[in-house]
């Protein structure tokens, strides 16, 4: 009995251990930061003290530890600066604007002193790079405290962040305190700024800003002393002076994020909008001619969060800060920086595509240096859906992500694209990467509502938000999602799309007649296999949509068209160039065939798509000739 019963031990071991090792566990490491800043207006210099409780959570013994110092790429030879001038279409923004900055007008963040739990670290400035050796191994599960004593000069503006940018807003305080970066799985990220994308540690921020008391702060968070700011903070509209010289302390508190912003400038307007079961919505503008827009802002930001609430799930925080600022539109955690000298519609469009990455970027925290399409993508493909909604067409669009497709199909024929798989930093022009980042990132959702269908992909979206919300998912995570919600294999779909520039095309190629029926032969030219739909329209009105699927998806959408018969045929293995498909009525019957009319599909040629059968046409051969 005794050795049965060691063997059933042994086995109830090996079934726990392989439980537990079967699937690598999800692990995020936590950062809770405590910073003080004092900012000199006159100087532009600040000077501040911050505490980290850094929580390793990761399974390794972490011996070094890095920090981002974005300011320092604000110096003439920075890595940003020499990438700007050598790249072949530089950032307007940017240029060689670095390379000409004073020494007062250049940027800079250094660390004086840093402890580990009290025991000085031994630490190295290297450009946007701080190196810091820890004095004890941190232990997997255990926690340690950094304390850090930093000083800085904030730059003119020149790229997101800075004072004085070209609309007077006197400054934009992003990417302005140590930062440190993150470790996952793929281990650390010290990725130097260039002058794109972020990733960071999620925490808890408590953060305290004083200054002039003459300058209205917008930040991250939430205002704990808005009794002893005044500035008429609680009732927004009004904005009481304070007397210049007198100097004020901001405190903010923002939980569950991994990042903090802050803006300030003595003309700034606050206003606030109450959204219905949603957030508070601040904002923060210089009242101007060229700010008129913004008045009827808070009407549409209103309604925007209605829309995004319901559509892509909820909005986690209690305040949102819409705050002039930066060169564009920048987005950040409970808050972002836009220029406000716009119109109506594009102050709109800039300001709910920055809302929308509250959930590609703020809430969803994906590394965007390795997967910028993820949130600039999903956040393009989103605001379209949204801007649809805030500004109805006069006539109903067939795509509204079409304009992300034309820049794909330009920059594919320009012969530029380049994996959507590189590094952000790493794309060799920026024509390339914003393409990939942008149009394209935004046609993998869109086009993936063709091949699993339009209302599956909606529910995998809201279980993909559910599911990651406070954590930095990856592609796989998203596929999988995307997976479980249709049933179906997707892994070929990003194997093609984001680590190739395979293309799409698929053709007409012949229909005759076979056995009094038609018979339609359909070709793959395009390197980049997809599911096809088929749409075939009757003389007499009828409609057939025959979906082929892929074999390797092993599954079929459900019915999109509601107009037309739905018909799903054997499936198409990739490896095959052709498909020869039957249909059940004669030529004659056929007035056209069409390969997706919903344009979803990422088709480089179109030509091909459509074929028109003239009358007493019996047999078609397209132009390329027969098989
Ligand atoms: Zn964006």
């Amino acid at each position: 009995m005794m050795w049965k019963l060691l063997i059933v031990l042994q086995v109830c071991c090996l079934c726990l251990f392989s439980a537990l090792f079967a699937q690598r566990p999800y692990w995020q490491q936590r950062a809770d930061y405590h910073m003080q800043v004092e900012l000199d207006v006159n100087t532009h210099r600040f000077s501040g003290s911050q505490e980290i409780v850094y929580q390793n959570n990761s399974p390794d013994t972490i011996t070094k530890a890095y920090y981002h110092l974005y300011f320092n790429a604000f110096q003439p030879g920075s890595m940003m600066d020499v990438r700007s001038r050598t790249i072949a279409d530089p950032d307007q923004r940017v240029r060689d604007r670095i390379a000409h900055l004073s020494p007062d007008e250049i940027g800079y963040l250094k660390a004086l002193e840093l402890k580990q739990d009290k025991k000085d670290c031994i630490f190295r400035h290297e450009g946007t790079i701080l190196e810091v050796e820890l004095p004890k191994p941190l232990l997997p599960g255990k926690q340690c405290v950094l304390s850090m004593k930093f000083e800085g000069q904030v730059p003119l503006q020149i790229r997101r962040s800075g004072r004085d940018n070209r609309e007077g807003i006197a400054y934009s305080m992003a990417q302005w305190y140590p930062k440190l970066c993150e470790y996952d799985d793929k281990g650390w990220h010290p990725n130097p700024y260039v002058g794109r994308e972020f990733y960071g540690v999620w925490g808890d921020f408590d953060v305290k800003i004083t200054l002039d008391a003459s300058y209205t702060v917008a930040a991250t968070g939430y205002l704990q002393n808005p009794d002893k700011i005044g500035h008429g903070y609680e009732s927004a509209g009004t904005s009481v002076k304070a007397p210049k010289g007198d100097r004020l302390t901001w405190h903010f508190v923002a939980p569950k994020v991994h990042d903090f912003v802050w803006a300030a400038d003595p003309d700034f307007v606050h206003k606030t909008a109450q959204v219905p079961n949603g957030p508070l919505l601040h904002f923060f503008y210089e009242e101007k001619d060229e700010t008129k827009a913004w008045e009827e802002l808070p009407a549409y930001a209103v309604k925007a969060f209605e829309f995004i609430n319901q559509h892509f799930g909820r909005y986690p925080y209690q305040s949102y800060s819409i705050i002039q600022g930066g060169d564009g539109g920048m987005e950040y955690p409970m808050a972002t920086l836009i220029t406000g000298h716009r119109r109506l519609r594009s102050l709109v469009g800039v300001t709910v595509h920055e809302v929308l990455h509250s959930w590609y970027q703020m809430v969803l925290a994906t590394n965007e240096s390795l997967y910028p399409w993820m949130d600039e993508g999903f956040t393009s493909y989103a605001s379209a859906i949204t801007m649809q909604e805030l500004f109805p067409p006069k006539n109903p669009v067939l795509n509204p992500l079409a304009g992300s497709y034309g820049s794909y199909f330009s920059v594919v024929k320009a012969g530029l694209e380049e994996p959507m798989s590189t590094h952000s930093d790493h794309y060799h022009t920026n024509r390339a990467y914003g393409m990939a980042a942008y149009s394209k990132g935004a046609i993998t959702l869109a086009q993936l509502g063709y091949i699993i269908s339009d209302s599956i992909r909606d529910r995998g979206l809201l279980r993909y938000y559910n599911t990651w919300k406070f954590r930095h998912p990856t592609p796989d995570d998203f596929l999988r999602i995307m997976e479980k919600e249709s049933g179906m294999v997707l892994d070929w779909y990003l194997e093609h799309w984001m680590n190739t520039t395979n293309t799409i095309d698929y053709g007409i190629r012949k229909v005759w007649e076979k056995d009094g029926k038609a018979a339609v032969a359909l070709e793959r030219i395009g390197s980049m296999p997809m599911p096809v739909d088929l749409m075939v329209t009757y003389k007499d009105g009828s409609r057939e949509l025959h979906h082929i699927p892929l074999r390797i998806m092993r599954g079929a959408k459900p019915r999109e068209y509601q107009d037309a018969a739905y018909l799903v045929r054997d499936d198409w293995p990739w490896t095959h160039p052709f498909y020869e498909l039957q249909l059940s009525r004669p030529v004659a019957d056929i007035q056209q065939l069409e390969i997706d009319p919903s344009t979803r599909m990422a088709d480089v040629d179109r030509e091909n798509n459509l074929l028109q059968l003239e009358e007493g046409m019996n047999f078609y051969l397209n132009a390329a000739g027969g098989h």
